[in-house]
């Protein structure tokens, strides 16, 4: 069946079209240079951004698929979490688009939709697998038996998502918002150990992360450097808060593999394109004998494929679809992979 995807749970209106794990189309309209001048997104002028892209990316999504609306055979949409304004936007669109089909909706979790999205680049997913997702809003650990069906939270970050590090830090570097890329990009001309970073629950033996006294930490290096009149060198500063965060998450989730015995790891979510932390997890996966996975870095952040991908695999598993009155569920957990 052919599954249309809508995520509008951040400042991404995502369209994506897939025929089982075949993508098909992925259209987004981003107002995220909206955003930028107010250093974070702001949740009215994203709510109007996506009323105003749905229905364009909805056509650029038929155009590059070579489909008409009504070749779609049903409608998944992130129910949640996410701004809830926001998140209404795109629950409204899919519902008129579900009705005015005569298609089921399935509303579904975005975490879970950051999992599913590999399939569309890998195949489907190991049963059970691993799962890192590493995102704006979240970090967390994830035995996943089954992503359509259960997904089990095994450790997630205490303070600050890994994300939300990367664009905290990037702003004390005086870098562009979001973060995340631009210290990636500049991370490349510096050395990740010139500065000893502290990694937060390095061996505490728990699968949780912390990230807050990282970003602190950068911070009050700079501030001191500068007020002792020394030079910051950004890219070496960039570098080394990235190794530490890369550090950490590969260590945790190669310590989930091995607790749990999976052999298995996925690693999703926005932060799963950082370049570094693709290298580390491929050398340190390796030496450890674990098959890692992570999709690429357009399929990593906000889309729509991931939600069609999800949406797939729950028509795929005959998951009843959801009611037509579904809400937008802003702090809907990750343990509930559809509503
Ligand atoms: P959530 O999925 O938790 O609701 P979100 O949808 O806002 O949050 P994503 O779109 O999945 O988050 O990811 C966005 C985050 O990923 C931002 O914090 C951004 O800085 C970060 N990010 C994107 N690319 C990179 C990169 N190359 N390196 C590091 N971080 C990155
Ligand atoms: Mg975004
Ligand atoms: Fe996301």
């Amino acid at each position: 069946p052919l599954v249309l995807g809508i995520e509008t749970s951040c400042d991404e209106t995502g369209v994506g079209i897939v025929r089982g794990h075949t993508l098909l189309a992925n259209t987004i309209a981003s107002s995220v240079e909206e955003h930028a001048r107010f250093g974070g997104v702001v949740p009215e002028v994203a709510s109007r951004a996506h009323l105003e892209a749905m229905a364009p990316t909805v056509e650029r999504a038929l155009e590059q698929s070579g489909l008409r609306l009504s070749d779609i055979d049903a409608v998944a949409v992130t129910a949640g979490p996410g701004l809830a304004g926001a998140l209404l936007v795109g629950v409204a669109a899919a519902k008129a688009y579900a009705l005015g089909m005569g298609v089921p909706l399935y509303g579904v979790n975005h975490l879970a939709a950051h999992v599913a999205v590999d399939q569309l680049e890998h195949g489907a997913l190991p049963k059970p697998c691993i799962a890192m997702l590493v995102s704006g809003g979240h970090s967390s650990l994830l035995l996943v038996p089954d992503v359509a069906r259960e997904v089990i939270p095994l450790g997630s970050t205490v303070d600050d998502a890994a994300g939300e590090a990367f664009d905290k830090v990037a702003r004390v570097l005086g870098l562009p918002f979001p973060g995340g890329p631009h210290i990636d990009r500049v991370a490349r001309e510096g050395s990740g150990t010139a500065v000893a970073f502290p990694r937060g629950k390095y061996d505490d033996g728990t699968l949780d992360f912390s990230f807050s006294g990282l970003k602190t930490a950068v911070a009050r290096w700079v501030e001191a450097r500068e007020k002792a009149g020394e030079p910051v060198h950004v890219p070496d500063v960039a570098a080394s808060f990235q190794e530490a965060v890369v550090d950490v998450l590969t260590r945790k989730a190669l310590a989930a593999c091995r607790e749990h015995g999976v052999s298995d790891l996925l690693i999703g979510g926005g932060v799963a394109a950082n370049s570094r932390l693709r290298a580390l997890a491929q050398e340190r996966c390796e030496a450890a004998g674990v098959r890692v996975r992570v999709p690429r870095p357009g399929l990593c952040t906000d889309n729509g494929a991931m939600v069609a991908a999800l949406g797939s695999d729950l028509v795929a598993a005959g998951v009843s679809p959801s009611l037509l009155d579904i809400p937008a569920d802003s702090s809907l957990p990750i343990t509930t992979v559809h509503v």
